[in-house]
């Protein structure tokens, strides 16, 4: 990827359920200078979702092709499918100085902090496991199997708290992306200041 200030690279995460997608389109919402990374699936498609906005759906062979070609930022198995994020969508946008959002789970995360310490790692959090589950039930987008394995990873999920640096609870999102919104800008401002003082 091409240099660009790393303050303005923020990863979102959450389990599954927790309300994460709905946070950070609040977000964008009260922020149009804050750009979403779309992340690239092999995952099948939802009904409600659109190519090229929630995600680039491929095949699990394009996938690994575009591993091999170097093409992902990062990337991840997650429940049996491939999540990935596509250097081409967010390096321009970064080198361009505005902020980019990635919504990607743990593993993801953690690549990004290695290999971009400056940016800004933000997990979401439900009130609890029972109104997550009770979340992910009333979504009805997933079969039952599905529903328990997401709570499975979401077990794990939460055991890597330590890995971020924020964590905000969302009870109601309006409130948790306006949390989300100060939070981004107090770590670039404070990043600001640093680099002003050096
Ligand atoms: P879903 O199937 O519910 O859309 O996403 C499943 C999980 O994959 C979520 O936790 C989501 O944040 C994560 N995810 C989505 N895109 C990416 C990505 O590009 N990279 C990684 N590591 N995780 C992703």
């Amino acid at each position: 990827m091409k240099k660009f200030d790393q303050k303005y690279l923020v990863v979102v995460s959450g389990p599954s359920g927790c309300g994460k997608d709905t946070v950070v389109m609040e977000l964008m919402h009260r922020r149009p200078d804050i750009e979403l990374a779309v992340s690239m699936t092999s995952r099948p498609k939802r009904d409600y979702e659109i190519e090229g906005s929630h995600y680039y759906f491929v095949s699990r062979e394009e996938f690994e092709h575009r591993i091999s070609e170097g093409e992902m930022v990062e990337y991840t198995e997650y429940a049996g499918n491939y999540y990935g994020t596509p250097k081409k969508e967010i390096e321009e946008k970064l080198v361009n100085r505005q902020t980019v959002v990635l919504v990607i789970e743990f593993n993801g995360a953690k690549k990004i902090k290695e290999l971009y310490p400056g940016s800004l790692l933000v997990f979401i959090v439900p009130p609890s496991i029972e109104e997550l589950e009770r979340r992910l039930r009333l979504r009805d987008t997933e079969e039952n199997w599905e529903v328990e394995k997401r709570l499975e990873i979401a077990e794990e999920e939460l055991k890597h708290l330590a890995d971020y640096d924020f964590v905000i609870e969302n009870v109601k999102f309006r409130e948790c992306a306006k949390k989300l919104e100060d939070t981004i800008d107090f770590w670039q401002n404070k990043k600001e200041e640093k680099h002003d003082n050096t």
